[in-house]
């Protein structure tokens, strides 16, 4: 039975993206994709015709009609105003999840890591990509880190279901929670949580600091590894350049509705327009796609030339190595050299097969939430102070009381500094005034406000404020370091 072509969304975005997309998109129809390709504008052209995301309105009727995009890499604009395209597409079509497979090729791309096979499932939403960022005082300014039950659920279960489901036997997970003890802390104890529901699979968690340390020198002791959305971007480049090279490592941004395809690397633009540049991240990429759009034969045919043309000594400059390559080609070359290999396994790395992958699309949900008891106990007040006295701050709010709440310290930079500061410590113009009641007893909106009129009476420029809550009683605040 002949099957309708599956309607994919394509852009060729910018820098070297032109030349990878069309060695790709040559390479899977050779293969016999059975696609049909509607081919969207994004990137550098549209973000310079004024569209601030870098893509024009229209483009989503073609990703609401298709639900499958495989893209190019593009160039994001430097300075104000322009607002990512790859995270306003992740973001705006819900894809949550981002597979990142890194795996190395020895002996035929040299590596110091000849055992690396690795999956990052990177959070792909949130984090600090969540894109909220202030400048507040002449000194200061800020990002907000946004991690939420839900979606930190979503990518802890799928980052569980997707190890049983490819037979792997461990998932690490990779927070800072000695430090982000709430946002990072949530991230953790949910792996914890949810860990318990996958007896069959070892779980371990690393602080990404010395993880990242360890992931760098030996990759080999690691499986699946799940992490908030910023480690997960940068480790995932290191891993990817320590398997030969960061154009080696292809990513599938899953949502429930959506997917997207890529090479993990950028638009390399000084590389552009020269035929050098290596197609395998976005191949890699289309594989992931094949199988996603149920045509995993034709991914495993092209994996599989793949693997057979490294073996085979046809390599791209970024992993050419004298003694170990035997040939030195350009994109459309090594695109060709895969095409005349389709059909044919690699005869040492191990083959893939995709045959059981049919029709294993992971659906995770996130349960329902239930809310607690939440009280307000506290507000933190910043306040643009340009007098870099902390006890002079302090003794002209020290009097001021709503409801409950009093001055219970003041921090510079999260260091407390009233009462009781260090006469070392250094200050910007941008102090956080806390007001609670120590035994936190429950305040109100009102009196809230009535410390913002009286905090605004005695002359200071409040520019934001902070609710402090309880959960359930339990303290839902960081603490002042040094407090
Ligand atoms: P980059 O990944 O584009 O390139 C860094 C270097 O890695 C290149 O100079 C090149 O030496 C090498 N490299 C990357 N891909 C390669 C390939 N396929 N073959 C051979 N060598 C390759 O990173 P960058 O220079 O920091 O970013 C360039 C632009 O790409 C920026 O505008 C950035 O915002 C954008 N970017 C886009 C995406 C995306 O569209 N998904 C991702 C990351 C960066």
């Amino acid at each position: 039975m002949i099957q309708n072509k599956v309607p994919i969304t394509v852009a060729y975005g910018d820098g070297i993206g032109p030349e990878i997309m069309q060695a790709t998109l040559d390479i899977i129809q050779a293969a016999g994709a059975n696609i049909e390709i509607d081919t969207i504008e994004i990137g550098e052209k549209v973000y310079n015709r004024g569209h601030s995301s870098g893509i024009e309105p229209h483009a989503w009727d073609s990703l609401r009609r298709t639900k499958v995009f495989l893209k190019a890499p593009i160039t994001t604009p430097q300075g104000g105003g322009f607002k990512s395209l790859n995270v306003t597409v992740r973001k705006v079509i819900g894809l949550y999840a981002n597979i990142r497979p890194c795996s190395s090729l020895h002996p035929f791309v040299e590596t110091k890591h000849p055992k690396m096979d690795i999956i990052i499932v990177r959070e792909n939403e949130e984090d600090l990509y969540a894109g909220i960022e202030h400048q507040q005082t002449d000194e200061v300014t800020q990002c907000l880190k946004i991690i939420t039950k839900p979606g930190t659920e979503k990518i802890i279960r799928y980052a569980f279901e997707y190890a049983r489901q490819y037979g792997r036997k461990k998932v690490t997970c990779f927070t800072k929670d000695n430090i982000m003890k709430i946002t990072d802390g949530l991230f953790h104890k949910m792996f914890e949580a949810i860990g318990q529901e996958y007896p069959d699979l070892e779980k371990e968690h690393w602080i990404v600091d010395i993880g990242a340390a360890k992931l760098a020198d030996t990759p080999e002791a690691f499986d699946v590894i799940v992490m908030p959305n910023l480690y997960g971007d940068i480790l995932s480049d290191v891993a990817a350049q320590i398997t030969g090279s960061v154009g080696l490592a292809g990513s599938a941004n899953i949502g429930d509705g959506f997917a997207m395809f890529e090479a993990i690397h950028g638009s390399a633009p000084r590389r552009a327009g020269q035929n050098l540049a290596n197609p395998s991240g976005l191949v890699l990429g289309a594989v992931q796609m094949l199988i996603h759009i149920n045509q995993a034969d034709v991914a495993q045919k092209v994996h599989n030339a793949w693997l057979r043309t490294l073996e085979d000594g046809i390599h791209t400059y970024d992993i050419f190595k004298e003694g170990n390559s035997k040939q030195k080609v350009g994109t459309k070359e090594f695109a060709q050299a895969i095409i005349q290999r389709l059909g044919q396994q690699p005869q040492t790395l191990k083959a893939v097969d995709y045959s059981k992958a049919v029709g294993k699309t992971i659906h995770v949900k996130a349960s329902p939430t239930v809310p607690a008891k939440k009280e307000l106990v506290g507000v933190d007040i910043f306040l643009h102070e340009k007098d870099r006295d902390p006890n002079k701050l302090g003794n002209a709010l020290k009097d001021i009381k709503a409801g409950k709440m009093h001055l219970s310290m003041i921090t510079n930079r999260g260091v407390k500094v009233y009462p009781g500061g260090m006469p070392e410590t250094f200050c910007t113009d941008h102090w956080r005034c806390r007001f609670k009641n120590e035994e936190l007893k429950p305040s109100t909106s009102h009196d809230v406000m009535s410390l913002y009129q009286q905090i605004t009476d005695a002359g200071f420029e409040i520019i934001k404020t902070e609710n402090l809550y309880t959960f359930d009683g339990e303290v839902a605040f960081s603490a002042g370091q040094g407090q």
